[in-house]
């Protein structure tokens, strides 16, 4: 039996297993990839104090660290189901179960991307689905953002701050963001709005993104646009699926509600990260949110009775 047993190996995951571990606590991480996002990931400049590094390097380095603290790693392995019994149990697919005294819920979360052809391609050269992230690479760059709901409105507002211009392409006939955030991208002089856009293909040189091509869904007329990026803004869902038929409550987006220290619905166990309902997803966020969920997975530990 885990004291803490960890679900995901992300940033978040490999934080809390981390924290667990320094706390004497018998820790095991479970995790379809270790990494996470991360290991998607090419250069990362904002993990404070590490003024450059790449996904993969980070990946090892994370990995590194948790192993340092003789963290029972098993990979490759997905959870599909959690139970509170007498312990908490983790159900893999393989049909395995991990019983633990308390645990941590950290399986990160996807982007959902366009599926047009050169999408794959050029993701990491052009196609970009984190503004924060690599909003300064393109930097006095036309871009275009995907996407008119809340993400790719505040999207598009970030990056007409850094970039030459920005064209968002929605594909329904209105925008789905919040007025207040409507009315900011018609104020600026370099954002352009074309709605009732379906993107057909993402076009580049072989080595970069150099262009978009759509189609007006009114009139059925075809057009490209000459883009050094295209930031996809289509949504952010959450790995809980495994988790609807649980007794862990979930957001109506399908996040994992937590409170200030990372606590659950269900005793016992704790979140971070991408997967839950903090608002911003960042890596160090992601790390910051790890470390409160192990701290109060402790703090639920020694509350408990000996046995
Ligand atoms: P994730 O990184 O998503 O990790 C989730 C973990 O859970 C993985 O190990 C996964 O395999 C595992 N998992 C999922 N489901 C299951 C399951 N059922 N059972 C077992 N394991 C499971 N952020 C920055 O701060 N700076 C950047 O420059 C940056 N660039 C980015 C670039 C790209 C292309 C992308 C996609 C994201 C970027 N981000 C960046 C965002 C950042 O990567 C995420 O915020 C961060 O990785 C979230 O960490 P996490 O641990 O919550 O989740």
């Amino acid at each position: 039996v885990f004291d803490v047993l960890v679900v995901g190996g992300g940033p978040a995951g490999a934080s809390a297993a981390i924290y667990a571990a320094r706390k004497g606590l018998n820790t095991g991480v479970v995790a379809e990839r270790f990494g996470g996002q991360v290991a998607d990931t090419l250069g990362i400049e904002n993990f404070i104090s590490v003024q450059k590094t790449e996904g993969p390097k980070l990946v090892a380095q994370l990995e590194e660290h948790v192993n340092q603290y003789g963290v029972d790693v098993m990979k490759n392995q997905r959870a599909a189901a959690i139970n509170k019994g007498n312990t908490l149990d983790i159900t893999l697919e393989n049909g395995a179960v991990l019983k633990a005294k308390s645990v941590v819920l950290a399986t990160g979360a996807r982007w959902r991307s366009m599926n047009v052809p050169g999408e794959a391609e050029y993701k990491g050269k052009g196609v970009a689905y984190c503004p924060h992230c690599d909003g300064p690479l393109f930097k006095g760059k036309p871009v275009a953002v995907i996407g008119g709901g809340n993400s790719g409105i505040e999207a598009a507002i970030d990056l007409a701050n850094i970039v030459e211009h920005v064209t968002v392409l929605e594909f329904a006939d209105t925008l789905r963001a919040d007025e207040v955030l409507i009315k900011k991208a018609n104020s600026l002089a370099n954002v352009t709005i074309i709605k009732n856009a379906q993107t057909t293909e993402v076009v580049g040189d072989g080595n970069k993104v150099t262009g978009i091509n759509y189609t007006d869904r009114v009139s059925g007329e075809s057009h490209s646009l000459a883009l050094a990026g295209i930031f996809v803004q289509i949504g952010l869902v959450p790995n809980t699926e495994w988790l609807k038929a649980s007794d862990v409550a979930l957001s109506r987006f399908g996040e994992i509600e937590i409170d200030s220290k990372g606590a659950t619905s269900l005793a016992g166990v704790y979140a971070a990260g991408d997967a839950t309902t903090t608002p911003f997803k960042q890596i160090i966020i992601a790390m910051g949110g790890g470390a409160t969920a192990s701290l109060g997975a402790f703090d639920y530990l020694i509350r408990q009775g000996q046995d």
